[in-house]
């Protein structure tokens, strides 16, 4: 990828941020300054706009396997998140339950509505035992939230699994599963089935920044965060992203359409990358097995070094990854999803994620290699002198 100074680009945060399809930005443009009308309008100007996000609608229902009135547009995938926990506690009251490994715009509300958290395993999996154990111990539990796929280290849920044992041990619980990083890689057809609520992220695969789904299955499950003009069925007040909506919708209906040749490919260069690193490189620890997560993740800890050097050398040299995930980088101590899966500390603060995506290339991956080798080797070198002297 060419950057805007001219220079080789090679960018393997995916995870915080994907580029969007053409045919997603060429989809939006005519909803700025030709069909600009507010979809809620009642004359037949507003009504192309409405028709418009109707029909975005219906593509991203068809992509997640539900039905269109099932869909809730939302301004980001955190406000889903939000919406999902918030939401449920408003109308139902009791107690949100979620596994230690959540993203903090699921993390966050659980532990502010004074919720409990839940064990993970040394994959980052949410423990089945611990969860059961804690929806007995809790007789209000009214949420439940575990991740369909972690954005740190990429780790999959097995939601049929989690769904067992929610429906078995708080039956009356909802249960929301934040697939925000899961639309490149996995069916979202295969996942809907199992839950009440499902959020997602445009800007996560290929489509713009700004624009969430929030999925409530079998009609409105919980209180609405924003109110106000009544749109979205008075489930999400505020006038309609119309381009951005409409540029999700085209976004998820190419990543469904490619998702089995791109998780093939890329998750062969995912494995080459790893092998390479750990070919060039003594003691990187490829923090998850590959069968247990994602084909675009490759999150190593590197011993013996800080991820924050790292992460400055490899700035400097135009590759961008990143330690933790993307809103909490730039934090010292290990992130919470590898303090909760009981990685050793001084293996934690080397953390590394490097993330690929629709553009990624083999020419991405070995200039990676070659990079995140030179750097390591220099960094090392540094303690060695430092403590020698
Ligand atoms: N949930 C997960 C798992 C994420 O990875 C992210 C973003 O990194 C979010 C939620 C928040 O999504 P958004 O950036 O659209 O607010």
């Amino acid at each position: 990828m060419t950057w805007v100074t001219g220079a080789t680009l090679t960018y393997l945060d995916h995870a915080a941020s994907t580029p969007m399809h053409a045919a997603a930005v060429e989809a939006m443009m005519p909803y700025f300054a030709d069909v600009y009308a507010n979809p809620s309008g009642s004359h037949r100007f507003a009504r192309r706009a409405r028709q418009a996000v109707d029909e975005s609608r219906d593509t991203v229902a068809s992509a997640v396997g539900c039905a269109p009135n099932e869909v809730v547009f939302t301004g980001c995938g955190t406000e889903s998140d939000n919406m999902a926990i918030a939401g449920a506690i408003a109308r139902l009251g009791g107690t949100a339950v979620c596994p230690a490994v959540e993203h903090h715009a699921v993390l966050h509300p659980v532990e502010q509505l004074g919720g409990r958290t839940v064990a993970v395993d040394h994959t980052g999996h949410v423990d089945l035992d611990a969860l059961a154990e804690v929806l007995e111990s809790t007789p209000d539990v009214t949420i439940v939230s575990v991740m369909a796929v972690n954005n740190e280290v990429g780790t999959i849920t097995d939601l049929a699994e989690v769904a067992a044992v929610v429906r078995r041990r708080a039956p009356g619980a909802l249960l929301h599963t934040d697939a925000v990083q899961s639309a490149c890689w996995l069916d979202l057809g295969e996942i809907t089935p199992h839950v009440d609520l499902l959020s997602l992220s445009a800007h996560k695969f290929g489509g713009p920044k700004g624009v969430g789904v929030l999925i409530e299955r079998g009609g409105p499950k919980v209180a609405p965060l924003i109110i106000g003009g009544g749109q979205e069925r008075e489930r999400r007040s505020g006038t309609h992203n119309t381009a951005g909506i409409v540029a999700t919708a085209v976004a998820l209906d190419i990543t469904d359409r490619e998702r089995p040749s791109e998780v093939r490919r890329l998750g062969a260069l995912r494995d080459s990358l790893v092998s390479g690193l750990q070919d060039r490189l003594d003691d990187v620890i490829e923090t998850v097995p590959a069968d247990r997560k994602v084909a675009g993740s490759a999150h190593v800890c590197i011993a013996g070094l800080e991820s924050e050097a790292l992460l400055y050398l490899l700035d400097e040299a135009d590759l961008c990854a990143s330690a933790a995930s993307a809103c909490a980088s730039g934090a010292m101590e290990p992130s919470h999803v590898l303090a909760a899966m009981g990685v050793e500390r001084s293996l934690a603060l080397g953390a590394l994620r490097l993330s690929l995506g629709h553009t990624t290339t083999g020419a991405d991956v070995d200039r990676a290699i070659d990079v995140i080798g030179a750097a390591v080797v220099q960094l090392r070198d540094r303690a060695a002198a430092r403590s020698s002297s």
